[in-house]
């Protein structure tokens, strides 16, 4: 199968091609001709499978790619709805290089920057808009925004959005929308019941695609734990962190707090890292995530929310430092890494207080995960994990004592930057990415 078959308009399979794609992945396989086709989508789909593309293609192909100028000012005709504001910008930043050679102006709509600015993009005039709820509403009770032209609407990350308390917003924003001839596309992981429930309330006679098994993970992802004591998390997270230095690593923690402390640590060890939860400000979450892209930073901090639909394209490493409250999280959080065919590792530092959560995850995932001591960090006694598949940790031969000679810039005393000056290898290792270039 090839996007040519699925009956893409030239102007739009250029841009795919400029993008590097040559095959449209299953989601995408299966979603573009029902959508194609006018129907209404109930979409089975995680984050990296392609989702992103299988909603946003077919409604360019629908709407815009053999579409006559517009003359006279523009309103929204579709309306993206997503939980976060990093999701939103990422749509953006998607819909954008797929409409490159279109004349579709798209604006994102979300909380916690000025509402002027996006009062004035509507104002001039757009054809997508993608938006958080809780701004929407914003702006439809002061009715800077025009919904009354929405002939397609995207329910993207639909559970997410549930889980996040957006229930009411959302359908608030659907008894806004015009009924008649309206195209919904709801795309989710998990279908809860009262995401049946909104399907059936919103909905008319929806196609189900249903791609990834619920809960499954991408196949190339490998999971590894290593228990150890919840005093010796940090030593370890360095440990494993300093084995590759140039590595990109997603570290995930649970709370705001830990992440900053977490960040502060790393940064004391001469690791460059940067933290994105919801007490940052859009615009410190937006350098974080630009800074970890571009490799100035090679470990990003987050926590569950913040993370949501991060969009970084083959992550080889996610680090959980704590486990996530929720098995589903896990999901969620490692879905970061193995996308697109890539190799993936998702590695868990794991606490006595955690086995049980770490068997929730098993019985999610339905499979068995690699539990490994590290030498020099096993736990005081060993995890309690009933069950099949707990086995005895295997040792990690390749894992050396903690040699603090081999962490980066370990002589600089605690609280001191390391120097630029160190040899230039090293530099070079701290670096990593575009500025290993430059060093
Ligand atoms: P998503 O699930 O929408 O977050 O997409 C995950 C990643 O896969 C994004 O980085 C996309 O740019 C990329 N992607 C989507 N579709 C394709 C495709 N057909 N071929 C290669 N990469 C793709």
């Amino acid at each position: 199968m090839s996007f040519e078959n699925l009956g893409l308009s030239p102007n739009i399979l250029r841009a795919l091609a400029e993008q590097g794609y040559d095959t449209p992945t299953p989601i995408q396989e299966a979603a573009i001709p029902l959508v194609l086709e006018g129907r209404d989508l109930l979409a089975g789909a995680q984050t990296g499978t392609g989702k992103t593309a299988a909603f946003t293609l077919p409604l360019l192909q629908r709407l815009f790619a053999d579409a006559a100028p517009v003359s006279g000012k523009r309103r929204p005709r579709v309306l993206i709805l997503t939980p976060t504001r990093e999701l939103a910008a990422q749509i953006h930043e998607n819909v954008r290089a797929y409409a490159k050679h279109l004349r579709v102006f798209a604006t994102t709509i979300f909380g916690g920057v000025g509402m002027q600015p996006q009062i004035d993009a509507l104002r001039r005039g757009v054809d997508i808009l993608i938006a958080t709820p809780g701004r929407l509403i914003d702006h439809l009770e002061r009715r800077t925004v025009d919904v009354s032209g929405i002939e397609i609407l995207v329910l993207d990350e639909a559970d997410r959005m549930l889980d996040m308390g957006f229930l009411p917003q959302m359908k608030r924003v659907l008894n806004a929308l015009p009924r008649q001839n309206r195209q919904t596309l709801l795309f989710s992981a998990t279908f809860a019941d009262q995401i049946k429930a909104l399907a059936r309330e919103f909905m008319r006679d929806p196609a189900e695609v249903q791609i990834a098994a619920r809960n499954s993970v991408v196949a190339t992802v490998t999971h590894r734990v290593h228990p150890v004591d919840a005093a010796k998390k940090r030593d370890l997270l360095l440990e494993l962190l300093s084995r590759d230095s140039r590595r990109q690593t997603l570290v995930f923690g649970r709370t705001k707090h830990g992440a900053d402390k977490l960040v502060k640590f790393l940064d004391q060890h001469g690791l460059r890292t940067a933290a994105i939860h919801g007490n940052k400000s859009q615009n410190a979450r937006t350098r974080a995530l630009a800074d970890f892209k571009n490799g100035k930073i090679t470990v990003l901090v987050a926590t569950d929310i913040a993370a949501r639909g991060i969009d970084i394209d083959q992550l080889p490493l996610v680090i959980n430092f704590d486990l996530p409250m929720v098995a589903e999280d896990y999901v969620h959080r490692i879905g970061r890494t193995g996308r697109a065919g890539a190799e993936g590792l998702a590695v868990s530092l794991v606490s006595h207080d955690e086995a049980r959560l770490l068997r929730d995850i098993r019985r999610l995932l339905k499979q068995d995960i690699a539990i490994e001591n590290i030498i020099g960090f096993e736990p005081s006694s060993p995890l309690r994990l009933d069950g099949n598949g707990g086995g005895q940790p295997k040792q990690n031969q390749a894992a050396r004592k903690p040699n603090h000679a081999r962490r980066p810039h370990a002589q600089a005393p605690k609280g001191q930057h390391p120097k630029p000056h160190a040899a230039a290898n090293k530099q070079r290792n701290w670096r990593g990415g575009r500025d290993a270039r430059k060093a």
